[in-house]
């Protein structure tokens, strides 16, 4: 029964499981919970949450020898995993990238574990061959480094990501899911559950005995014989939790409906301590009426400026997708307000011809699955209110409620 175990223990049966797994080794019992009367169902290992994480760890218990069952939220699997860009990092060189990570932590002056962050790089420098072995005939390919490439030893990290084969549309985080399904479906035979909602943690003492979980409508006990693993992903469609962990700022939404942040909730309810919640990927983006879900900012030629509302550029615009939050989050402390949040991407007419300003981007649930087609010159965006567009600059600056004065001032200075 899955009593305490170390760090490194846990990470070492779960290779290359897709960053952001919700996973706790806990746990302190609630005295007096009243056990279930009788199991529903019983495995050796319950897995809640079909993304990434819950598919490695499928794959990885199985071929331990042990009986496996997941559970999913929602009438499908894949949850970020299979909306992401697909990119996975993996170590070229232990040494570099255990230095790289360490710098990444000291700089955000986060909390670090040296014997998890090495059994991490140790497992991870697996992931290519784990990523090979899950279905035939696949090629992978590097595509860059590690995201932050002014900290040293970046390139000790590569990029990799699944080749969509010739003739094929897959891509990204699709591929990447659809190799996954494979293993755990068509070749170990791995028993998913749809709709399949795990409520709570089963405790006794200091044992998970199972889950609570809610099948179809109907509330179930599940007895997990080994283990139960969480991961059911992370929490950006739950406000309260958002404006709990995050930085207080009303955030879009790029991923997956499913993430409600529910294995967070559970493994603290059976004890858990929380640890690194204080820090965001989250890029520029926007909303089109009707989509639940964002679209990143991404645009095709460097004929743009960002500017805050009161129309002065703020930032270098290369900045790096996965931390734009910071480069917007500032408070106005005397003004109480946030004058960089919501900014704006101003472009000229060439850039909009160019192409959409979502520019490559694949990833996100808005275009796999809310099946957004951005049109080619922007246009149905004008149309739609998305995009202001005006024939002068001090027009423009009227219809966006900014200063025209300052944007005239900021346009001249850029070009
Ligand atoms: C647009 C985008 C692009 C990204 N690109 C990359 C990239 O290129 N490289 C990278 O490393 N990372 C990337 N990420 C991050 C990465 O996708 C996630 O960190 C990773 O997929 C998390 O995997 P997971 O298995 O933990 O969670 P998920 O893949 O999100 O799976 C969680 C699953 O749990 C289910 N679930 C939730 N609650 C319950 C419950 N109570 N019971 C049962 N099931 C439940 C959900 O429905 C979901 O299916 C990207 C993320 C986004 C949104």
């Amino acid at each position: 029964m899955s009593k305490l175990i170390s760090k490194r223990s846990f990470l070492k049966g779960f290779a290359a499981a897709a960053a952001g797994a919700a996973a706790a080794p806990l746990v302190h019992a609630k005295p007096g919970d009243p056990l279930p009367q009788k199991w529903d169902r019983e495995a050796d290992v319950v897995i809640l949450g079909y993304g990434g994480a819950g598919a490695s760890a499928a794959i990885t218990a199985k071929d331990a020898g042990a009986d496996v069952v997941i559970f999913e939220k929602c009438p499908q699997g894949g949850g970020n995993t299979a909306v992401s860009s697909g990119g996975m990092m993996i170590p070229n060189n232990r040494e570099r990238a255990i230095e790289y990570l360490r710098k990444t932590y000291d700089f955000a002056n986060s909390e670090k574990d040296d014997e998890l962050l090495t059994a991490f790089v140790d497992e991870a420098m697996k992931s290519k061959d784990f990523l090979l072995s899950l279905a035939p005939d696949q090629k992978v390919y590097i595509y860059g480094h590690a995201g932050f490439q002014s900290i040293p030893e970046s390139d000790g990290i590569d990029k990799w990501r699944f080749r969509t084969p010739k003739g094929q549309k897959t891509r990204g985080g699709d591929m990447l899911f659809n190799n996954y399904r494979y293993a755990v479906e068509t070749v170990r035979k791995i028993p998913v559950v749809y709709n399949a909602r795990g409520l709570e943690l089963i405790t006794r003492n200091d044992e998970v005995l199972g889950a609570w979980i809610e099948i179809d409508g109907k509330k179930e006990a599940v007895k997990a014989k080994k283990a139960v693993v969480l991961a059911t992903g992370g929490y950006e469609f739950d406000d309260k939790m958002l404006s709990n962990h995050t930085m207080g700022q009303k955030f879009h939404r790029l991923g997956h409906p499913g993430n409600t942040g529910d294995g967070v909730r559970m493994a603290q309810a059976a004890g858990a301590d929380l640890w690194h919640m204080n820090a965001l990927s989250c890029p520029l983006g926007l909303v089109v009426p009707g989509l639940k879900t964002a679209l990143q900012i991404n645009m095709l030629a460097p004929s743009h400026i960002y500017v805050d509302q009161d129309g002065k550029r703020f930032v270098n615009e290369k900045m790096d997708n996965h931390t734009c939050i910071y480069g917007v989050n500032l408070l106005d402390a005397v003004k109480h307000r946030y004058p960089r949040i919501p900014c704006f991407v101003i472009f000229d007419e060439e850039a909009r011809k160019r192409g959409p300003i979502i520019g490559g981007a694949t990833s996100g649930y808005a275009l796999n699955r809310e099946d957004y087609k951005w049109s080619k010159d922007n246009s149905a965006e004008i149309e739609k209110g998305v995009i202001v567009s005006a024939p002068t600059i001090e027009e423009l600056a009227k219809k966006n409620n900014v200063s025209a004065e300052n944007l005239v001032e900021t346009v001249k200075r850029w070009n």
